[in-house]
């Protein structure tokens, strides 16, 4: 994707996605009256003479005072800015009566006080509960914060609004990058953290923060060799996943992320980690400027607050799934688009975050890929493994875009394409046997029997069974076969494998899908939540997709499960260290 400011209509979608997530917390148990947390809090709204400031100041539980500064002509605006803040004070609440005669004013008044106190108000809760850490999510990020909190030896206990554990990670390809002499010597492939570095953060438009980057790579090798402690498995061979521009993606050996949940799980549990499944986070506590917890809402709708005496974490994940939201944020990524993320994938945690004052990043930089089911959106069902061996053709049989391309490159090509709609195109290199598997653990076979992918004995053959000119299909393949021998690619790819020659040949129809979304809460190298002036959020701390700053426009593939697991683990362990 390219960077993009977002608009004043996404501005208006922006107000009335938060309406629709206003109306949606008062379904969440919410009642009873409210208490409000302690601190002093800004607030504003447009009025007459300009935009109009509040300062709350909330003691004891209890709205202590409001002052105004507003640029509202003196005389109109005097007999409101008077009596609306002591009324406010009066009635503990924003909802009091405008005064007649400046009832524009007031109502500004109102608004910014109800503004400046969204993540002050405090509903009753059913249950207290006491611990060090609590992580918010669970997928990679917050499990290997789960993980290095309890090595730490904090009392940790993750919330996971899912029945099950997982998120996006468990579904994501599986593909990790790092940089691995041991691995990459042997296979001929030169590599550094300075080039990961780099095509990282040039990949991403240099949009991203280059400490978090620097963090990041340095960070990726350790990491993979934590999670082989921990006896995860890999290929011993590194290969490079679409859109990593690099051979150093790693491929675990059991399916899609099935390996690193597992992992992390059995840790976080045998490290004592309480884990509560269907308890879904809806606040960040923020007391007196430092986060001291949580309210959580649990299976049985029970509101509990969990007070976290060192930190909390929020690994939420992305919201790749919540169409109003990507929508406001990127007016191109329209709900008729589908997306290979979980259903859970809604930006709650960046909503509660912005709430209690975080900063965020980088919200309009949302990734598609070229690779969706063109009746799901998913990833899964395609042919192929290694962006050298396969090809992508348009309906007319032709090629339009170098496969070993950037993910925003590659997807704005496939957009131009007749119907937005592409093949991908391989041979029994890729998939040797009907039993071989894609990167998603489904068989050649598997694939031709759900109708995922059509195969033949020659490339005529293929070509007529997906309704393409059989004709231009053959030319294509024929140029591009040369210009593997002559290491001249058409389309200037260089990551280039084996010829396309070996039946049988195979084909998955795919379209544009929405994977990943770049932005998020603000974090510094130790991962911890910046407000809009830089300043640490005490107490706060964040990884995963949840944040932003990582990768710039567009991120390699690849490089989201090692951001899970580097950031995650520092988040874990500062969350952890005692204040
Ligand atoms: P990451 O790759 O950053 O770890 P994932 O998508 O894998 O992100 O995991 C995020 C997890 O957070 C998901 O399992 C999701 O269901 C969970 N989650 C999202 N919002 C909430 C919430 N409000 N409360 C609890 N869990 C949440």
């Amino acid at each position: 994707m390219r960077s993009r400011k977002a608009g004043p209509l996404a501005g208006l979608a922006l107000l009335a996605l938060a309406l629709v997530l206003v109306a949606a917390g008062s379904f969440t148990g919410a009642s009873g009256k409210p208490t409000y947390l302690n601190g002093v809090y800004e607030g504003s709204a447009p009025s007459h003479g300009g935009e109009l400031k509040v300062l709350v100041t909330v003691k004891n539980g209890k709205i202590a005072s409001v002052t105004v500064n507003a640029s509202d002509s003196a005389g109109i605006s005097d007999a409101a800015i008077a009596k609306i803040p002591a009324a406010i004070v009066k009635a503990q609440s924003a909802s009091v009566d405008a005064v007649a005669g400046a009832t524009e004013t007031s109502e500004a008044i109102k608004t910014a006080v109800a503004k400046a106190l969204e993540g002050a108000t405090l509903y009753p809760v059913a249950k207290r509960i006491k611990t060090d850490v609590v992580v918010v999510g669970g997928g990679n990020a917050g499990l290997a914060a789960a993980v290095e909190a309890a090595n730490a030896g904090a009392k940790v206990i993750l919330v996971e609004k899912m029945a099950f554990l997982g998120g996006n990670s468990i579904r994501a390809g599986g593909a990790y990058n790092a940089v691995d002499p041991a691995r990459q010597s042997k296979q001929g492939i030169e590599d550094s953290i300075d080039k990961h570095f780099q095509q990282t953060f040039e990949g991403g438009d240099k949009k991203a923060d280059p400490a978090l980057v620097r963090t990041l790579v340095e960070g990726a090798p350790e990491g993979l060799a934590w999670l082989e402690s921990m006896g995860m498995k890999f290929d011993d061979k590194v290969f490079t996943v679409l859109g990593a521009l690099w051979p150093r993606s790693h491929a675990p050996i059991e399916p899609v992320g099935t390996g690193f949940i597992k992992t992390l799980s059995s840790a976080a549990k045998a490290k004592g980690a309480t884990i509560m499944l269907e308890t879904r986070a809806d606040q960040i506590i923020r007391e007196d400027g430092k986060v001291t917890g949580v309210v959580v809402i649990d299976a049985k709708g029970t509101r509990i607050r969990i007070d976290a005496s060192r930190g909390v974490v929020l690994a939420t994940g992305g919201f790749a799934a919540n169409k109003e939201m990507r929508q406001a944020y990127d007016a191109r990524i329209t709900p008729n688009l589908g997306t290979t993320n979980h259903p859970g994938a809604l930006g709650e945690g960046v909503v509660m975050a912005q709430k209690i004052g975080a900063a965020l990043v980088g919200m309009e930089y949302i990734q598609m890929l070229p690779l969706g089911d063109p009746k799901t959106g998913a990833l899964e069902g395609w042919v192929g493994f290694n962006v050298e061996d396969y090809i992508y053709v348009n309906k007319d049989g032709k090629r339009f875009v170098s496969e070993a391309e950037r993910r925003d490159v590659m997807t704005q090509a496939l957009l131009k394409q007749r119907d937005q709609y592409m093949f991908v195109i391989c041979d029994a290199h890729s998939m040797p046997t009907p039993e071989s598997k894609n990167s998603f653990n489904e068989t050649a076979a598997s694939l031709v029997k759900k109708g995922s992918a059509f195969s033949a004995d020659t490339i005529e053959e293929l070509a007529l069974k997906i309704g393409v000119d059989p004709v231009a299909l053959r030319a294509t393949i024929d140029e591009y076969n040369r210009g593997v021998e002559t290491k001249q690619d058409a389309f200037g790819k260089k990551l280039l494998g084996n010829t396309i020659d070996k039946a049988p040949f195979y084909a998955s129809p795919r379209v544009p899908t929405v994977h990943h979304t770049m932005g998020g809460v603000r974090i510094n190298t130790a991962a911890e939540v910046l407000d809009a002036k830089g300043a640490v959020i005490p107490g706060l701390y964040a990884a995963g997709e949840v944040t932003g700053g990582i990768h710039g426009t567009n991120r390699l593939g690849g490089n989201a499960l090692a951001d899970t697991i580097v950031f995650g683990r520092i988040a874990g362990k500062n969350a952890a260290a005692k204040k």
